[in-house]
């Protein structure tokens, strides 16, 4: 396929480049040319372009191409759905993603995922976005979110040790309770194989009889998993748990901290010394906090109207889902209304200080669908401040960069997987040029055209 005469924004940041022609073969970008110079009849031979003739044409004329967008923390589970429901229910979000021009998804761990031949033929054919998972997480003997669970999926039931939770008839996580480094070397040896990257969840905030993950454990896992050549992805809850994470090695710090201090910004500007100089990813989750502190206040759903994430004639929907206004297991609303405006206003901290932002969502109570969790992040991005190639970078090159898919995923260059939104206005100029769906003239997913 061609995609001929548009504006190529490849999601590194790099100068747009208008009146290109984007040769796509064998699912990936094998071409980007000026208009016209790639075909027979151009300046230069088809012998040496290769491909370029007889292929079909996707006109992109007043258009704009950029890499398709990445979802860089999410759970595909559904928590509390009946099992025999989940696999339909991933179908449908794994579709929903796509049709939103999202293209890669990273599942930061959950019970259940689709059989992995069922994810790669998805991907193979253009019907799914390609998906990433951790599987299993690490967390401390009853350390969130094992304290958070109902029985359902309860992983304590033989006195809070570390279990591997099996479900017959689908691949499966869990949550590997650990209290030491030998515990959490031995089961990181077992997971390496079997994951993308691996999940720890270091939270000082956990409540109760609730422990964090000692931290020669994270150090341990950290150790082995970048000898197997894979990325750790941490959540944190505090500003103490992110800065000792990443001087113990994590690769990205999952979701912004709880403040010390709501006044005082000089903690969010610390941390983005220490993240920028360390050169970690940072996905700050900013809209699970956004959910979470105004989930049950009518005006945050007419807000998300005005803004083109919710139609009104979703509303009921929304406000008729069995979790709607109830308050979510140890994260209160005041608090995470707090959590959020911190985040939001200091934002751009990070970003001045060089931090390598990611777009990640985490969870979507309030939204129409999962894929509206990464695009309001994105708005929200731009409302605290960050510039649009930030913004496009930060769901794209800078997301796959996360779990160590630089240069091979999430931009528009020669070699790279053939993932792209075609935008019928400049995003640059207005976000909402991408995370209006209206905007979106077609994805591209592995090199096929998904919808135009
Ligand atoms: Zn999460």
């Amino acid at each position: 396929m061609i995609i001929k005469n548009v504006t190529v924004i490849d999601g590194t940041g790099e100068t747009p480049r208008s009146g290109m022609d984007v040769l796509i073969d064998a699912g990936r970008f094998a071409d980007i040319r000026p208009t016209g110079t790639g075909t027979s009849s151009g300046t230069s031979s088809s012998a040496a372009s290769g491909g370029w003739d007889d292929e079909p044409v996707l006109d992109g004329r007043g258009g704009y191409l950029l890499p398709g967008l990445w979802e860089a923390h999410t759970h595909l589970t559904e928590m509390g759905m009946p099992v025999a429901e989940i696999p339909a229910y991933m179908r449908k979000t794994l579709a929903e993603y796509l049709q939103a021009g999202i293209t890669s998804v990273c599942d930061l761990g959950g019970l259940y995922l689709l059989p992995r031949s069922e994810r790669e033929t998805g991907r193979a054919n253009g019907t799914a976005p390609a998906v990433f998972c951790a599987r299993a997480g690490f967390t401390g003997v009853n350390g969130w979110p094992a304290n958070s669970r109902d029985s359902h999926d309860s992983h304590d039931s033989r006195g809070g040790r570390p279990e591997f939770v099996k479900v017959a008839g689908l691949e499966n996580g869990g949550l590997f309770q650990i209290d030491d480094a030998d515990t959490a070397r031995r089961h990181v040896q077992e997971l390496l194989g079997q994951v993308d990257y691996v999940k720890c969840m270091f939270d000082g905030a956990t409540g109760g009889a609730g422990r964090r993950l000692p931290r020669a454990a994270l150090e341990a896992i950290i150790e082995a998993t970048h000898d197997a050549g894979k990325k750790v992805l941490v959540h944190i809850a505090t500003g103490a748990d992110l800065r000792e994470a990443v001087q113990a090695g994590a690769d990205c710090i999952e979701h912004s901290p709880i403040p010390r201090d709501p006044a005082d910004l000089g903690e969010a500007e610390q941390l983005a010394g220490i993240l920028a100089e360390a050169g970690t990813h940072y996905c700050p989750t900013i809209v699970t906090w956004e959910q979470l502190g105004r989930g049950g206040d009518p005006a945050y759903l007419d807000e998300l109207i005005t803004d083109g994430i919710l139609q009104p004639d979703g509303v009921a929907e929304i406000t008729a889902r069995p979790g709607y206004g109830k308050p979510f297991p140890h994260h209160p609303a005041d608090k995470m209304k707090i959590r959020f405006d911190y985040a939001m206003r200091s934002l751009h901290l990070f970003h001045e200080a060089g931090v390598k932002l990611v777009a990640g969502s985490d969870i979507a109570p309030v939204l129409p669908t999962p894929a509206h969790g990464l695009l309001r992040e994105l708005q929200l991005f731009a409302k605290a401040g960050l510039p649009s190639t930030e913004i496009i970078a930060t769901a794209t090159s800078r997301a796959a960069e996360k779990i160590g898919k630089r240069g091979s995923m999430g931009t528009i260059t020669v070699g790279a997987d053939a993932d792209a939104i075609l935008l019928d206005a400049d995003p640059l100029t207005d976000i909402a040029h991408l995370t209006g769906l209206r905007h979106h003239r077609a994805v591209i997913s592995a090199g096929h055209l998904v919808r135009h």
